[in-house]
C-alpha cells in the first residue's frame, strides 16, 4: 500500500513518524519472505495516538512489526502499512534489581546487558532473535523460563481507550506463546523484575542454552523459528518427525531435516510455498495422529 496523499505525508511528517515507501518485508523478516508495502518509522511513543487517529482517519490499514522473526508474510503489494518502533538510545535502563526496556530493544542485547550487571533468569531467551516488544506480545521462551515471568509493569497503547497506559504485571496473563493483550495493542516498554546473579554463573547459563540451541536448530537458515505450537503434552517437531516428514519441500519452503517444527527458506521460497507446506504437514499430523496443530509463526496473509 502506498501513501500519496500529500496532506497524510505532511501529517506525519510532524507527527516526527518517518516514511519509507515500497520497504520489503522479505527483507525484514527472517524467513526473507513477503511482499512490499510503506514501512513508518516511529521514533517518539508520544505520536502514536495521533498517527493511529490519522491512519484511521484516513482508512489506512495497518500492522505492527517488530524483529520480524516470527511472521510469515504475504508475497506481493501489501494491503496495509507496516508501523516500527525506532529504538532510542539508551534502550535499557537498570535500577537495582528492575530493567526498563524500550519495546524496540533487540531481545538478545537486552538478555546480555542484564547479565553484564548481575541480573538473570533470563538465560534461555539467548538466541531467540527478534524485540523485547514482540517477545512481550508472543510470551517468547524457552528451556522452561517464558519472558512473562519478570514482567512488572507494561507501557503500551492501547487500541480500546486510544491511549498510553500502564498495566501492571497482574494485570496481564502470560501463558504458552499467548498473552492477553488485545490484537491492537502496542507495546512499547517493559519493567522487568530479575534476580540477582554473578555474571560468570549467568555467563555459563548462556553458553549451555546456546549449545543446545547449535546442535538442534538450523541456525544459519532462514526461518521464523518454529512454525507449530506444541499440543498439551506432546511436541509438534517430534510428530512432523515420526511421520519422516523432514526434508519435504514445497518450492524452496522445506522442512528442516535439523528441527522437524522449523521450516526453512532454503532459497526463493514465497508466501505461497510456505502456507502450502504448513497445510500439508498440518493436513498429515491431522489424518496420523487426530491433532490440530496451531500456528506458533504469525501469518499476515494480504
Ligand atoms: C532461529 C529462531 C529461533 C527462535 N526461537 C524461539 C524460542 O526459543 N522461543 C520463542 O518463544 N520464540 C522463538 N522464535 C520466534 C521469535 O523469535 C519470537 O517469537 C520473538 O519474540 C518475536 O519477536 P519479533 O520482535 O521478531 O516479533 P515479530 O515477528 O516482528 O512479530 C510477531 C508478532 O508480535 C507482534 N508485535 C511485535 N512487536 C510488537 C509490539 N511492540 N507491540 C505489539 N505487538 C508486537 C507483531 O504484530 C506480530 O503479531 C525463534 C525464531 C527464530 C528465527
Amino acid at each position: 500500500m502506498r501513501i500519496e496523499d500529500p496532506n497524510v505525508v505532511a501529517a506525519l511528517s510532524e507527527l516526527g513518524v518517518e516514511l519509507r515507501c515500497s520497504a520489503s518485508l522479505a527483507k525484514l523478516t527472517s524467513l526473507a519472505i513477503g511482499g512490499t508495502t510503506d514501512l513508518l518509522s516511529i521514533r517518539k511513543h508520544e505520536s502514536i495516538p495521533g498517527l493511529l487517529s490519522l491512519l484511521d482517519s484516513r482508512g489506512v490499514p495497518h500492522r505492527f512489526l517488530g524483529g520480524g522473526s516470527n511472521l510469515l508474510v504475504d508475497d506481493g503489494e501489501l494491503p496495509w502499512v507496516i508501523m516500527q518502533l525506532a529504538s532510542p538510545d539508551p534502550d535499557v535502563v537498570l535500577e537495582g534489581n528492575f530493567a526498563q526496556v524500550d519495546a524496540a530493544a533487540d531481545l538478545g542485547r537486552t538478555v546480555t546487558y542484564c547479565a553484564k550487571h548481575d541480573l538473570g533468569g533470563m538465560e534461555g531467551l539467548i538466541g531467540v532473535p527478534g524485540t523485547v516488544g514482540g517477545a512481550l506480545r508472543m510470551n517468547a521462551g524457552a528451556y522452561g523460563m517464558q519472558i512473562g515471568s519478570y514482567v512488572r509493569e507494561v507501557t503500551l497503547y492501547r487500541a480500546a481507550t486510544r491511549q498510553i497506559e500502564i498495566l501492571r504485571g497482574e494485570q496481564i496473563s502470560f501463558e504458552y506463546r499467548h498473552t492477553s493483550f488485545a490484537p491492537d495493542d502496542m507495546m512499547l516498554a517493559v519493567k522487568l523484575e530479575l534476580p540477582s546473579k554473578p555474571y560468570k554463573e549467568i555467563l555459563q547459563g548462556i553458553r549451555i542454552c546456546n549449545e543446545k540451541r547449535r546442535s538442534s536448530q538450523p541456525l544459519g537458515q532462514k526461518s521464523a523459528g518454529c512454525i507449530f505450537k506444541n499440543p498439551p503434552g506432546a511436541s509438534a517437531g517430534r510428530m512432523i518427525d515420526d511421520l519422516g516428514l523432514k526434508g519435504l519441500s514445497v518450492g524452496d519452503a522445506r522442512v528442516s531435516e535439523r528441527h522437524a517444527n522449523f521450516f526453512v527458506n532454503a532459497g526463493k521460497a514465497s508466501a505461497k510455498d510456505m502456507l502450502a507446506l504448513i497445510a500439508d504437514v498440518r493436513q498429515r499430523v491431522r489424518s496420523a495422529f487426530s491433532v490440530e496443530l496451531e500456528h506458533e509463526v504469525v501469518i499476515w496473509n494480504a
